[in-house]
This record gives C-alpha cells, sequence and structure tokens, in this order.
C-alpha cells in the first residue's frame, strides 16, 4: 500500500500501461488501492503487466487497445466501466518517438502517424472518458505531454507539435469541464529513462550523456518519478489544480 495517497474504491484507467511511465503509474495507483484498468497497443507487454500487478494482489483489468483507433478507446474505456462500475482517475500517457527529421524532409506519413498516436489518441481517450465522468460530475485526466510541449527542439518539429497540442487539449477541455467537477490536467515529462530513451539511444537519436547534463539535475527522471506527480494531480491534494502543463523535468523548462 502506498501510504502517500488512498484511492480504495475508486478506478483508474491508463494508457500505455504494458511499459515505462504508463506502467509505473499503473502500479502506483494499484498500490493505492485503485482498481486499474491498463491497456496498451502490444499485448504481451500488457499481458506481463498485468501479471505482475495481479500478482502482487492488486485489482486490474487488461484490455488491448491501440489509441489512434477510436473505436477500440471506446469499447476499452466502456469495458472498464462495465467491470468496475466507474471511471474516476485516467492517465492518458500512450505515445510514440519518431526518429529526428529536418523539418523540410519529413514524409507525411510520419507525421500522420505520430498525430494519430499522441495527439488523437490523447482526444480520443478524453472524449470517451468524459462521456462516463461527466455521468458522474466528477473525475481526474491526466495528459501526457512532455517537455517537447513547452519547447522546441531542431529536428522534432512533429513530435513536439503533438505534445503542444495536447496542452492545448487539455486547457480547453479542462475550462470546460472545471465547473463540472471533472479536472483535467497535464504533466510534461524531461527525459525519463523508459524503453522508449533506452531505444533512441540505441538507435542513435539521443546521446545520454548530453541527456543528462541538458537536465539541471545532471540525470535522467524515473518513470515512478512521473507516476508520483500523476498520482498528486489525480488526488483530492489537487483539488484546486485546473488546466495546468506541470514540468516534471529536472529543471529542464527553468532555465
Ligand atoms: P514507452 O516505454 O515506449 O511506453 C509507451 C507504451 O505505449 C508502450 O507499451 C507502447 O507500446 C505503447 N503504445 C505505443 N503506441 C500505442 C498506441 N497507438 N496505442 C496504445 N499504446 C501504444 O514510453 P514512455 O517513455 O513510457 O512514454 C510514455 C509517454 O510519455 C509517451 O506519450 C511519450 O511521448 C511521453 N514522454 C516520454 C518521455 C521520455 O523521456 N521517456 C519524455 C516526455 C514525454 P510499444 O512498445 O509496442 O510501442
Amino acid at each position: 500500500m502506498n501510504p502517500a495517497y488512498d484511492f480504495t474504491g475508486q478506478v483508474a484507467f491508463v494508457t500505455g500501461a504494458g511499459s515505462g511511465m504508463g506502467l509505473a503509474t499503473a502500479r502506483a495507483f494499484a498500490e493505492s488501492g485503485a482498481a486499474v484498468a491498463l491497456t496498451d497497443a502490444d499485448a504481451e507487454s500488457l499481458d506481463a503487466a498485468a501479471q505482475q500487478l495481479t500478482g502482487a494482489g492488486h485489482q486490474v483489468l487488461a484490455l488491448t487497445c491501440d489509441v489512434s483507433d477510436e473505436d477500440q478507446v471506446a469499447a476499452a474505456v466502456d469495458r472498464t466501466v462495465a467491470a468496475f462500475g466507474r471511471l474516476d482517475m485516467a492517465f492518458n500517457n500512450a505515445g510514440i518517438q519518431v526518429p529526428p527529421c529536418d523539418a523540410a524532409d519529413e514524409p507525411v506519413e510520419v507525421f500522420d502517424r505520430v498525430n494519430a498516436v499522441n495527439l488523437r489518441g490523447v482526444w480520443a481517450c478524453m472524449k470517451h472518458e468524459l462521456r462516463h465522468m461527466r455521468a458522474q460530475a466528477g473525475g481526474a485526466i491526466v495528459n501526457c505531454s512532455s517537455l517537447g510541449g513547452l519547447v522546441g527542439i531542431p529536428g522534432r518539429a512533429s513530435y513536439h507539435a503533438t505534445k503542444h497540442g495536447v496542452i492545448g487539449l487539455t486547457k480547453s477541455a479542462a475550462l470546460e469541464y472545471a465547473p463540472r467537477g471533472i479536472r483535467i490536467n497535464a504533466v510534461c515529462p524531461g527525459t525519463i529513462d523508459t524503453p522508449m530513451v533506452t531505444g533512441m539511444i540505441a538507435k542513435g537519436e539521443l546521446d545520454r550523456a548530453q541527456a543528462e547534463a541538458d537536465q539541471p539535475i545532471n540525470r535522467l527522471g524515473r518513470a515512478d518519478e512521473i507516476a508520483q506527480a500523476v498520482l498528486w494531480l489525480s488526488s483530492p491534494g489537487a483539488g484546486f489544480v485546473v488546466g495546468v502543463a506541470l514540468p516534471v523535468d529536472g529543471g529542464y523548462v527553468a532555465r
């Protein structure tokens, strides 16, 4: 049990829960007493995550769901509510990185794919989560943006556009739903040591030493540090926090 939060009796929905920050956040929600719907496009990692959490005695539901397909998102959210009876918290986290590219050379397929997952995926998740939350007149949603939602980096225009878009979605929907008892915020991770970043380092798309030096705290972040920020934003302790894009980045955007 996580002594900092008690989400007993509440239900959380997490996308991209098979890996990295999604898995860490799903685990943190479960350790705080919530029933958790784990969703991911990758059935294998999803299955492993579900086994890990079920083995630890937590109440979880594993649902394969590609967030770029709105029908799959709608079905996953509906199945969560059918299984657990309600939906209180969501972390719309699933996302992909694309190779760095000169803005003059990027193929349209890459732009469309990163938008379909990172931006339209968050849009679809919020849409279907809100249909249940507005009926309950309560809930908390955290969308996953990035330091890439707050600043630009050469070669990263498409990815950063999606993450800036997530903040726009978050702010507008937050204003719309705050009067109805639903808080919507975004988290903006810096460079976090997850399989996504390990993959970028292995492909030569990111230099680990440089990434560490770029964050004033001089190290990469950990997935559990993002999970703790998401849990706080989801908790009553953040009851007056609406429409923020919270950097959790070792100081990257403070410079
Ligand atoms: P990760 O380790 O790659 O985990 C992401 C998970 O989402 C993977 O299991 C992935 O499956 C899944 N996924 C990919 N596309 C999906 C889709 N269309 N539908 C459903 N699930 C999908 O990545 P992470 O580092 O934890 O990143 C999580 C989020 O944080 C992403 O939105 C990312 O953009 C954002 N972020 C990451 C960092 C960082 O430094 N790591 C920094 C800022 C923001 P596959 O493995 O099959 O792709």
